[in-house]
């Protein structure tokens, strides 16, 4: 017998909308063909972890049965295009939703290789697409013969709603609303959030305002975009590829004419608008049609069952019971939708009885956290993410509640290694792997995502994580100004003071 290889799956789920009968299908597959678990990722999609290479191609077929995609949700293509989950009965919402369909379908790739490799029978001539229909496209009209140096990722947003990190992405469109109407996008280009501390010409970076697009131009500009990285990225190490340093090297200025000449227009400059809010739709809101939504906080987005939780088997229920659309958000989490209000007590019945703490149960601290999947099943990790955090979030919340603070908001996030893919490097504090069982503590980012963190301190034992931070916790209730967050505190003090303050305050 040779080795068993196995692989995570990662599906593309524009926006993070799925109906309940693909959500328990996916369900199945996670027991029937992985290794029983299922992760919302930070990306609004789903991860299947363990399943072994002789399991691909069904499982991929399978997931093509269900009308989902794995099709570029890896590689170095445009990946699952982020949007606000929240459903709303409102024009606004529908068109975001709209443009991130058109969007996903316009950045795609074109090349029947995907259908040939997965979906095909071995040996067949038979070309089959998504839905039945037959691949017309030979070439690769977006993506050329080499695609893009790196990966690539897409985000829209509302300024008053920053849940999907528009900072971080590739391409951030920022919807610009006057009189109830759409009239165009703030388009912000250059974001990521990957580093390699060995290579000091790498960073993470937040994306620069680039220029003003209407409805008739996003998609066009956007492939435009596209094509300077394309067409400019660096090819000849992947450690500075991605689109972030393009923009860093040239200047927002020359990459942006570079993309009006490949557009084939000049752009106007973005209006004034930006971030002012970040909702994560946790709890009961109102749709507007009557219906509510309520958005269940999902611990690090890794469903499993076990004696103490039965996540998956309750959300099963749910999917049964309500047959709701699932909408996954930006922070790992989910969103039944079109409850009517005579169902409400029978939701959260359903949530208790199968062990999971309601929102309302769940602590202020722990909701705002999230963390990448880390070991054992990331290949790159250097240390715990997802398994560690909970651990670390329930040493923090008597600190926290000692010092009053257990209402306050604010983000934090764990990473197994500097990639970055739980968006650590914007959030108001935030633990890095760096070494085998040690951290990098950033503070200062902020809530609203527009903001990079700072190093607070470098290679912090995994055993004195908690001390730290519940030091720079003790500092701020002691020396924050009034209503200032957490990450402005930070930001303001600086780390060298922050540090003094931190050793000085006394811990609850
Ligand atoms: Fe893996 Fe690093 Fe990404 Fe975490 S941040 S999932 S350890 S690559």
């Amino acid at each position: 017998i040779g080795k068993y290889y196995s692989m995570m799956l990662r599906l593309r789920i524009p926006g993070g909308r799925i109906t309940s009968d693909q959500f328990l299908s996916m369900l199945d597959m996670c027991d029937e063909l992985g290794d029983s678990t299922m992760k919302i990722t930070t990306r609004q999609t789903i991860q299947l972890h363990g399943i072994l290479k002789d399991n691909l191609r069904p499982t991929i077929k399978k997931i093509n049965d269900i009308a989902l995609s794995t099709l570029a949700a890896c590689g170095d293509v445009n990946r699952n295009i982020m949007c606000c989950p929240a459903k709303r009965n409102d024009a606004i919402h529908t068109e975001l939703e709209r443009l991130t369909d058109e969007l996903t379908e316009a950045m795609a790739p074109q090349t029947p290789a995907y259908h040939q490799l997965w979906l095909q029978e071995p040996g067949s001539d038979e070309k089959v697409l998504e839905g039945g229909g037959v691949p017309e496209a030979e070439v690769e009209p977006l993506y050329g013969a080499t695609y893009l140096p790196r990966k690539f990722k897409m985000g829209i947003s509302l300024p008053e709603d920053n849940c999907i990190d528009i900072y971080t992405q590739d391409i951030g469109l920022l919807a610009i609303v006057r009189d109830g109407n759409i009239i165009g996008y703030n388009v912000l280009v250059g974001g990521g959030m990957g580093t390699t501390p060995a290579k000091k010409n790498t960073f993470p970076a937040l994306a620069k305002r680039m220029a003003f697009v209407t409805p008739e131009q996003v998609v066009g500009v956007c492939q435009a975009v596209l094509k300077v990285q394309r067409d400019n990225g660096n090819r000849a190490d992947r450690k500075i590829a991605r689109m972030k340093y393009l923009v860093a090297n040239w200047g927002i200025e020359k990459f942006r004419a570079e993309v009006e000449k490949y557009f084939g227009e000049p752009l106007a400059d973005c209006t004034e608008d930006d971030v002012t809010g970040f909702d994560d739709h946790m709890g009961w809101q109102d749709q507007g049609d009557g219906k509510l939504s309520y958005g269940l906080n999902i611990e690090n987005g890794r469903l499993y069952d076990n004696d103490q939780r039965q996540l998956k088997a309750g959300l099963r229920a749910i999917c049964k019971e309500f047959k709701t659309e699932i909408r996954m958000t930006g922070h790992q989490s989910v969103i039944f939708t079109d409850i009517d209000e005579a169902d409400k007590d029978k939701l959260i019945d359903l949530i208790k009885s199968h062990n999971m703490p309601t929102t309302e149960e769940t602590s202020t601290v722990r909701r705002w956290s999230m963390a990448c999947v880390a070991l054992p099943t990331c290949g790159l990790a250097i240390t715990e993410s997802e398994r560690r955090l909970p651990s670390i979030i329930d040493k923090l919340e008597q600190p926290l509640a000692k010092l009053g603070l257990s209402n306050e908001r604010f983000t934090i996030r764990m990473t197994g290694c500097p990639n970055g893919c739980a968006r650590p490097y914007n959030a108001d504090l935030a633990l890095v792997g760096k070494a085998k069982d040690k951290y990098t503590l950033f503070a200062g980012g902020g809530w609203l995502g527009n903001r990079l963190a700072y190093v607070y301190k470098d290679l912090v034992p995994d055993d004195i994580v908690v001390d730290e931070m519940v030091g720079i916790l003790s500092a701020f209730k002691t020396h924050r100004d009034e209503n200032e967050s957490l990450g402005d505190f930070c930001d303001r003090i600086g780390g060298e003071d922050l540090q003094v303050m931190a050793a000085a305050a006394p811990r609850p």
